[in-house]
């Protein structure tokens, strides 16, 4: 028989390829027209066959197609009393994806593009993220199509409670922790945690992080995703004798990732030029005062195109997709899934992208990453770069239990250890598999085993 690796044949890889093609193809079937998470379970299998191949063991079980099949997913009725006295109706969800290695864990999203479909490919992604963490945590997700934009704090505070008055059954800190996502920040996880305890009659700390500091949230929560996807490309970049200082950056978004994104790559020494939200994008070619999008962003809920009353120089371009004509040497996409296609990721490359960081969770297409890929951009997966706010979350859940918080420079030192790791990992996965330097299947490999490990250690549940 041909022998493709030291320790493969050619009919192992063959017999790997046909198993994860047979489940693509059950995913499809069982899960039709929900094309944002074939995109995310193509993405995995893809990079999977190797493991395959090298280990049967994996086959025998059937582990993919236990893998792909949320243990559990609720969806339920959100109603609640806008300020005009209108009932309205929204759509709740949680997917409750693989408590193999823990709790399940992962956000919750309110926004109107939330669907069955973009909370599996969330959930699905989730898993093997927390698993790369190190941390014991499972894979979960949430949400509503529920607009928090334009709405009044009272409006988010009712529909809010009403939706933790059906998610409470399901939650709990030894069952399921969520977290914030888009449209999730620290006023809804306050009215959602307000909720809840009042609910179970009892003060249970660790059932949802991202809490605020005074009621047992961790330091460095709110910064640990954007600081986390800086450290991660500055592990990239150091790889390869390189740094952050003197970089030209574009960020996009200016929600919770981008802010602590573009506040760390500046501490770095790199000057961000632009970043958006879903209406346009602002340029300033003297550097993005991220103070001011704090104040804008965070305190007063207005729109990004306001940056430039407060500093006229810079420049407002409507529509948001274009940022990435804007020539850089780092990207780090913020905002949202797809938000780098072909096209643009085309356009990045063409002006001498070096590095790409993925602050949100699959911002780019499948082509685009291809298309990074063959030209040697270093790339930073989404499951890898953006993992460290779920992981400081796992150490709020350990403060909370503990009940002794850390200091904010304690959990940024663990938090900067834990990336250092996940790209350690990730690398060296990529390498053992025959992938120098591809960190998209590092980290899908890494991320797999210790899950696939744990489900057959525990029987066929
Ligand atoms: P956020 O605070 O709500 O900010 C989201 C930002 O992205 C806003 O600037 C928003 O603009 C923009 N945006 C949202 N949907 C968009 C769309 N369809 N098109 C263009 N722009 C859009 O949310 P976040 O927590 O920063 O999350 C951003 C990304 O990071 C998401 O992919 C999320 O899943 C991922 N992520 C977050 C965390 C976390 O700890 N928060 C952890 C890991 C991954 P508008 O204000 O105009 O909507």
């Amino acid at each position: 028989m041909t022998t493709i690796t030291n320790e493969v044949t050619q009919g192992e890889f063959q017999a790997a390829k046909k198993y994860v093609d047979d489940v693509y193809e059950i995913v499809k079937k069982r899960n039709p027209g929900e094309s944002e998470f074939h995109q995310a379970v193509q993405e995995i299998f893809e990079s999977l066959t190797p493991v395959f191949a090298k280990n049967p063991k994996y086959i025998q079980h059937n582990i993919l197609e236990r893998m792909v099949e949320p243990e559990r997913i609720i969806s339920f009725r959100v109603p609640w009393v806008d300020d005009n006295g209108n009932v309205r109706v929204n759509r709740g969800y949680r997917v409750q994806f693989s408590s193999a290695i823990g709790p399940y864990k992962g956000g919750l999203r309110f926004h109107p593009s939330v669907s069955a479909s973009i909370i599996k490919f969330l959930g699905f992604e989730q898993i093997f993220k927390n698993s790369l963490t190190g941390q014991p945590i499972g894979g979960g997700k949430g949400g509503s199509d529920f607009d928090p934009k334009g709405k009044s704090d009272n409006e988010v505070m009712r529909f809010t409670q009403s939706f933790m008055t059906e998610l409470y059954r399901h939650i709990g800190p030894d069952i399921d922790v969520p977290a914030g996502d888009i449209g999730v920040g620290a006023r809804e996880i306050g009215y959602m945690f307000g909720q809840y305890k009042r609910l179970r009659g009892g003060y249970e700390a660790g059932v949802l992080t991202g809490k605020g500091i005074q009621y047992g949230g961790s330091l460095a929560r709110t910064e640990a995703t954007g600081f986390g996807t800086v450290y991660f490309v500055d592990e990239m970049l150091q790889d390869k004798g390189q740094t952050f200082d003197g970089r030209t950056v574009v960020v996009s978004g200016s929600g919770n990732v981008s802010i602590y994104a573009i506040e760390k790559a500046t501490q770095l020494g790199a000057k961000v030029v632009a970043c958006s939200d879903s209406n346009g994008y602002i340029y300033d070619e003297n550097g993005i005062d991220v103070a001011t999008v704090k104040q804008l962003k965070e305190v007063e809920r207005k729109r990004i195109s306001e940056y430039v009353n407060v500093h006229p120089t810079a420049q407002y371009v409507e529509g948001c997709s274009s940022i990435w004509s804007i020539p850089c040497d780092i990207a780090l996409p913020c905002a949202t899934q797809n938000e780098i296609n072909a096209e643009a990721a085309q356009m990045l490359v063409n002006n001498g992208v070096k590095a790409i960081g993925e602050g949100a969770n699959m911002p780019s297409t499948l082509e685009a990453i291809e298309i990074f890929l063959k030209n040697d951009v270093l790339f930073g997966p989404a499951k890898a770069a953006n993992a460290g706010g779920v992981a400081v979350s796992a150490l709020e859940m350990a403060q909370n239990s503990s009940r002794v918080p850390w200091t904010f420079e304690e959990v940024d030192a663990k938090l900067h250890n834990i990336m250092k790791n996940i790209f350690k990992n990730s690398k060296e996965a990529a390498a053992e598999f025959g992938h120098e330097g591809n960190l998209v299947v590092g980290a899908n490999i890494a991320g797999f085993v210790k899950v696939a490990d744990a489900m057959i250690s525990q029987g066929v549940i």
